[in-house]
């Protein structure tokens, strides 16, 4: 109890003290996104670090996987809707969480997740697994898998755990990779239109690999994500960007910044 609120003190007065002196010009660039029209309105994409992004969309503010300092979400209205994807720190932080949510937030994630949350997050909670599906506001959401399936690499997102995401906004689908090799799921992916698509090493995928899925199932537009990697894992969203030639537009995000 004693540890829970000093941890909440903490973490509000650091949250003040980084607002107050961000620069004007650093919250209005924040402010900016890249806008994609659908049927029901806008979708505004706001990248804000690694795997983590905002997105100001017709039924709502979606978060996904905000990981960091909630004053990183400081310009951004409060989640109606939080996607986590799976438990590792670079994609769920309870801490962040916890600092985000509103009265009326949901969250939506995959079965882990959903054990290792605190109650009160776990309240608010909901989990489906590879394969399900749910609603949220009318938006349809479907858990994709996500896994490694490289030799001695499975171990860090083994198949069936952890989830990619496709959003069916009306006249518009969004799919979010979350943590994953070019597994034959996100090959088989048809009539999407923004993709995210993680690439790193040894964790996910090399540039190579997310680019010739991309090249099948054809997104028409794609950021890629989560591409700094331990050691020389990291990948070159301009490398990317090359081998998907005309098979997608590449969209460049400030996710390192
Ligand atoms: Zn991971
Ligand atoms: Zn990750």
């Amino acid at each position: 109890m004693t540890q829970t609120r000093r941890r909440f003190l903490t973490t509000t007065a650091a949250a003040i003290g980084i607002t107050t002196f961000l620069p004007f010009i650093a919250r209005a660039a924040g402010m900016a996104g890249d806008v994609f029209p659908s049927k029901g309105g806008d979708i505004v994409v706001h990248p804000v670090n690694h795997a983590s992004f905002v997105m100001e969309t017709p039924v709502g503010t979606i978060y996904c996987d905000p990981v960091g300092d909630v004053s990183l979400y400081a310009d951004f209205p409060r989640p109606d809707l939080i996607l986590v994807t799976h438990h590792h720190g670079d994609h769920y932080k309870p801490e962040t969480l916890a600092g985000l949510v509103g009265d009326n937030t949901i969250i939506i994630t995959n079965p882990t997740v959903l054990d290792k949350l605190p109650d009160d997050l776990k309240a608010k909670t909901s989990s489906i697994a590879n394969g399900e599906a749910t609603t949220f506001n009318g938006l349809s959401i479907d858990a994709i898998p996500a896994y490694n399936m490289t030799e001695g690499r499975e171990k860090f997102h083994p198949k069936g755990r952890d989830n990619g995401y496709v959003l069916g906004f009306d006249g518009f689908r969004i799919y979010i990779s979350g943590d994953t090799e070019d597994i034959p799921d996100m090959r088989a992916l048809k009539d999407i239109d923004l993709a995210f698509i993680c690439m790193n090493l040894p964790f996910t995928m090399d540039a190579k690999a997310a680019a010739s899925a991309v090249s099948e199932f054809k997104p028409k537009f794609v950021y890629p994500y989560h591409y700094r990697g331990r050691d020389d894992g990291t990948q070159d969203p301009a490398e990317f960007e090359k081998l998907v030639g005309m098979a997608a537009k590449v969209k460049m995000g400030n996710w390192y910044s």
